[in-house]
């Protein structure tokens, strides 16, 4: 067994594919209580899974809201509604790109897949690949047919890189809103990129390698490209932002109280940043993070260091990356 596969096993530990195999664990274990969590969209499955879990003795506990990702596992209140584990629905074990633990609790992985007939898409449209050396990515739903996918891509004549993780996931090339790193970890070994999944977001994340992305959307039902470099556009519209407010004294850094989604080192390398250009920096922290709690302090710019999917949402307050604060070291500021 290689060190990257023994380490991805590691890795995809606590993912399972169907609710009978998470019972039995449960089971041999012993719970007797065990919380239930998952996404919008697959709320009435999760009412099936508590009745699943009653009908074999187990005390169902549903989490409230819903969840974006694995990043924000209900764990406390799972603990604290007095539940042994907790099963995650809809996503992947989700690793902290930080290190911190997020393993302390027991904590069942339950990946929801899209049942689209997304090689049926592939077989119709593989022509329109125009590049020989590929790499395989895309989103946790679609996942459990990378394997497919890559053996009947062999077979038409392309080379596929064999995928990795990136920092934050557990299923070779699987890519997050948060982490494109399977693909940035192959990129220089390909020409383009085949990404099983559907919508911009993903896709673009992906051709910050500079590279083209072939989308085999399921939900169009054919093969449409992601130009390279396609959030070049957005960044530049972030650093527009910092510049705006380059002037202000007071910024706010937000992360979130979501075990997957607390950056601190994050906050800190923002907090240096903005304190070495002289700004007064207020940190801000909260489960879910919405734009209308920060109306109200005086701030009109807030640094993300939470999920940061949410950089480009936000209306009427300046919401902006890390990354961007660098544009501070290159203008002229003034507190006057
Ligand atoms: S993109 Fe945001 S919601 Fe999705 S896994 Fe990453 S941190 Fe969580």
């Amino acid at each position: 067994m290689t060190q990257q596969k023994s380490e991805q096993e590691k890795r995809s530990q606590w993912n399972y594919e169907h609710l009978s195999e998470v019972l039995e664990e449960v089971k041999k274990e012993g719970y007797d209580k065990v919380a239930l969590q998952g996404p919008d969209g697959i709320k009435d499955e999760l009412i099936n899974y508590a009745d699943k879990l009653r009908d074999n003795g187990i005390e169902p506990v549903m989490i409230g809201a819903s969840t974006f990702g694995a990043c924000g596992i209900a764990d406390e209140k799972a603990e604290r509604m007095g539940a042994d584990a907790l099963i995650h629905v809809g996503h992947t074990r989700f690793l902290h790109p930080e290190g911190a633990d997020m393993d302390d609790f027991n904590v069942y992985y339950l990946p929801y897949r899209e049942d689209r007939d997304l090689m049926g898409v592939l077989e119709e449209h593989y022509e329109e690949i125009e590049e020989d050396t590929v790499g395989l990515v895309g989103v946790t739903q679609y996942m459990d047919r990378a394997e497919k996918a890559r053996e009947f891509l062999e077979e038409k004549g392309f080379e596929v890189v064999e995928g990795k993780t990136g920092l934050r996931t557990t299923e070779p090339g699987q890519v997050l809103g948060c982490d494109a790193g399977a693909a940035h970890n192959i990129a220089e070994k390909v020409e383009a990129f085949v990404f099983l999944g559907s919508g911009h977001f993903h896709p673009s994340q992906v051709s910050e390698t500079g590279e083209k992305v072939y989308v085999v959307d399921p939900y169009e039902e054919y093969i449409w490209v992601e130009p390279p470099n396609s959030l070049d556009d957005e960044t530049q519209a972030e650093h527009a932002r910092v510049i705006k407010h380059k002037n202000k004294k007071k910024w706010g850094i937000v992360t979130s109280s979501k075990k997957g989604q607390n950056y601190q080192r994050a906050v800190q390398i923002a907090k240096e940043k903005l304190e070495e250009h002289g700004k007064d920096v207020y940190v801000f922290v909260e489960d879910r993070i919405f734009e209308p709690d920060y109306k109200g302090y005086g701030i009109d710019i807030y640094v993300n260091c939470a999920c940061p999917r949410m950089t480009k949402d936000w209306q009427d307050l300046a919401f902006v990356s890390v990354d961007s604060l660098k544009v501070l070291d290159e203008v002229e500021i003034n507190h006057d």
